[in-house]
């Protein structure tokens, strides 16, 4: 097993593994549960970990690196209904549209 991702802020750990299960790798979570139970660990150790097979490593550095291009992207706004939407959404929250990449 590899390391492939990890961030201190779970929402973006649950959206590094969501695109890896897209890109068919089966991730598995460490220290999902740590938080708010570090007490005196070294908070860094208590970040939620995304790890994969050796095998697939490759393959899902390769995902990471566009979701980390993306999450220093900016803002996109919807083409169909106008919104704005974070640079980490792939979907418009408001109506579904999909992200067109320019
Ligand atoms: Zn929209």
């Amino acid at each position: 097993m590899e390391l492939v991702y990890t961030h201190e802020n779970k929402m973006l750990v649950e959206n590094a593994k969501n695109m890896l299960e897209l890109a068919g790798i089966e991730p598995h979570m460490k220290n999902e549960f740590a938080q708010g139970a570090a007490g005196d660990l070294v908070p860094n150790e208590t970040w939620p970990e995304l790890w994969v097979l050796n095998e697939d490593f490759e393959k899902a550095q390769a995902v990471v690196k566009v979701l980390n291009e993306k999450m220093t992207g900016e803002d996109w706004t919807c083409a169909s209904c106008h919104e704005a939407n974070a640079s980490t959404f792939e979907i418009c929250w408001n109506c579904q549209t999909e992200r067109v990449i320019k």
